[in-house]
């Protein structure tokens, strides 16, 4: 899309403004023009009595042209200061609620993306990087509510221009004619000496992407950089896309400079030409002047319209990232169903599951079949790759299956609210996600309404009371990023007591005692064996203790379900299991 039309339209679906907001702007930008033009043309008479003389313009009533004395002059000049007043008065109403408007679309359409983003699970999507979706969070909504305040700006430029051409036509229709003439030869030269501005503007969006990533990953592997001594690598690769950024922003800031001088020389030119005009056409020094005041005035909507235009083809590829983004995350990926989620008494099923990741990539899980009865633990395990997180994810219903169901108790979880469904599980992973945020709140994600009780509660049973306690603030204390402050385990106890508080039905444990060591690792499984006691648990195992406390193994290759048992019965087996864990029998019979 292109064009000054059609970027003011998308501009404007974008924003959503208030219905109010344009009419109001206009008319307040049209009451400021009209009174600012009623001050100029009192100028004639002005000039007229203070005996200038001449003809009045033609079009304009006699009674306002009759030379009366002093009187009649301050009548004039008080008409003109209160005209300039309500004008002044009128036009910084318009521009605060313009103001106003702007800030409250880009607030809403911040909270649009970030909604969207939330619910559309976007980042399952290959391809797609969260730098970019930052960059069109943090920069790019700003640019659609700086294209708003541009299409005011162009409305009401084309109407103080339209208010003072009425003006000018009705003091002298032939210098009105050549004076077009004129503006748009401007308009000629400014579009042509700006024509780069939309593509410009498509490469800041894109070299802000870039930076974004860079800034990303830099703060986000500060240790890993430092660690192979990769500070001037990073520094250069940084100072690299930085710098490339800096000389697009340059280039598109020079051509949204180029329409006021260019607009301001060919507009001295113009009235230069216009006085000539003037004597030669026998114009009257009243009318003239007041033509002559009026088309100076004209000058700065008609230099403001040319700016406007180049600088909203500038922001043309920001508004696409935006329009692209909420149209892709508009449906959520997932059918939402509206049944209610009854106690899961029987258990899950994945029946005859196909799933993969694009349309062109290979399937990550063929025909998955097997249960996971109620209240029993089933260890889920498989080589690197076998399918196990992308398992976890269907259950979790980030994504759905392409063929096949995954049911509980029977009802495909496509038919459940996917907010109450996922409100009935928990997942742990290997590494605990902790928000820079304190103890307390870390806890309280769980449930956003438990007491400071509950929170201690939880805390105690999940083993973390003690080490709480010992923190500078107890459970007031930041944890730093990603809770920086705490070691592995008690990172993991954390996330513990913020799964105890959520209370779930179904618990998702990705290995997570797989960083900790053996002592440590002993604490927290008496801990969370305790929660887990009678509820249904789903964990990925690494390590063949997990699997021998399992009730039920599913052992996943390459996408498919190649065993399932009792971990005894698998491991005096000689299938995929064994060989996975690199046990003759003899030795599978010893563990067992
Ligand atoms: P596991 O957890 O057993 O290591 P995964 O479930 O992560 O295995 O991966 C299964 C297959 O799906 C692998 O081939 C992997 O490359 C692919 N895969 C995983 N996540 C994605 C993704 N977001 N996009 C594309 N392919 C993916």
């Amino acid at each position: 899309m292109s064009g000054v039309p059609a970027r003011v339209a998308q501009s404007l679906r974008l924003a959503e403004a208030p219905r109010w907001a344009p009419g109001a702007i206009i008319l307040l930008a049209l009451l400021a023009a009209a009174f600012e033009a009623a001050g100029l043309y009192l100028f004639i008479p002005l000039v007229q009595s203070l005996g200038g003389g001449g003809q009045a313009a033609p079009m304009t009533p006699e009674w306002l042209h009759r030379p009366s004395g002093p009187g009649w002059t301050a009548l004039l000049v008080a008409g003109l200061c209160l005209s300039i007043l309500a004008k002044n008065v009128l036009g910084f109403a318009g521009g605060y609620l313009a103001r106003y408007v702007d800030g409250i679309v880009a607030h809403r359409l911040r909270v649009r993306v970030l909604g969207q983003t939330l619910s559309s699970c976007i980042d399952y999507r290959p391809g797609v990087r969260m730098t970019d979706v930052v960059t069109t969070l943090a920069n790019n909504t700003w640019k659609v509510s700086q294209a708003l305040s541009l299409t005011w700006r162009l409305a009401i430029c084309v109407i103080t221009g339209a208010v003072f051409l009425g003006l000018l036509a009705s003091i002298s229709l032939r210098l009105t004619g050549l004076a077009v003439a004129m503006i748009a030869v401007t308009a000629l030269v400014v579009h042509l000496t700006t024509r780069r501005a939309e593509a410009l503007g498509g490469q800041v969006v894109e070299e802000n992407k870039q930076f974004g990533l860079r800034m990303w990953e830099s703060a986000g592997a500060l240790q890993l950089i430092r660690s192979f001594g990769r500070e001037s690598f990073e520094l250069e690769r940084f100072r690299s896309v930085s710098d490339r950024m800096r000389r697009r922003i340059l280039a598109l800031d020079l051509l949204w400079a180029v329409p006021g001088p260019v607009a301001e020389v060919l507009g001295a030119l113009l009235i230069g030409g216009l006085i000539l005009a003037g004597v030669a056409f026998g114009v009257a020094l009243p009318a003239l002047a007041a033509f002559l005041v009026a088309l100076y005035r004209l000058q700065g909507p008609v230099r403001e319209f040319l700016a406007c235009k180049v600088a909203l083809e500038g922001l043309g590829a920001a508004l696409d990232d935006v329009d692209v983004f909420l149209s892709q995350t508009q449906t959520p990926l997932l059918k939402a169903g509206h049944q209610p989620v009854p106690p899961l008494l029987q258990g899950l099923e994945f029946r005859d599951v196909c799933f993969r990741y694009a349309p062109d990539e290979p399937l990550a899980l063929q025909h998955v079949s097997f249960r996971i009865p109620a209240g029993k633990t089933t260890a889920i395990v498989g080589a690197s790759g076998a399918g196990k997180s992308t398992l976890m994810s269907l259950i979790f219903r980030f994504r759905d299956p392409e063929h096949g169901q995954v049911l509980a108790d029977g009802a495909p979880l496509t038919d459940f609210d996917v907010a109450a469904w996922r409100a009935r599980l928990s997942l742990m992973a290997q590494e605990a996600q902790l928000f820079n945020a304190t103890v307390a709140e870390n806890i309280g994600y769980g449930d956003l309404a438990a007491d400071a009780e509950a929170i201690r509660r939880a805390a105690e049973i999940a083993g973390a009371a003690e080490f709480i306690a010992a923190l500078p603030n107890g459970y007031d204390t930041n944890l730093g990023d990603r809770g920086l402050r705490l070691s592995g385990g008690q990172r993991q106890r954390i996330a513990l007591a913020r799964t105890i508080l959520r209370d779930p039905d179904v618990l998702l444990l990705d290995e997570p005692t797989n960083a900790l060591d053996p002592e440590t690792e002993r604490a927290f499984q008496l801990a969370l064996g305790r929660f887990s006691q009678g509820r249904t648990v789903v964990v990925i195992a690494h390590r063949l203790s997990t699997v021998r406390n399992a009730d039920q193994v599913v052992v996943l290759d390459a996408g498919r379900v190649a065993e399932v048992g009792a971990p005894r019965e698998l491991l005096a087996r000689p299938g995929r299991f064994a060989q996975l864990y690199g046990l003759t029998l003899d030795d599978a019979r010893e563990v067992a």
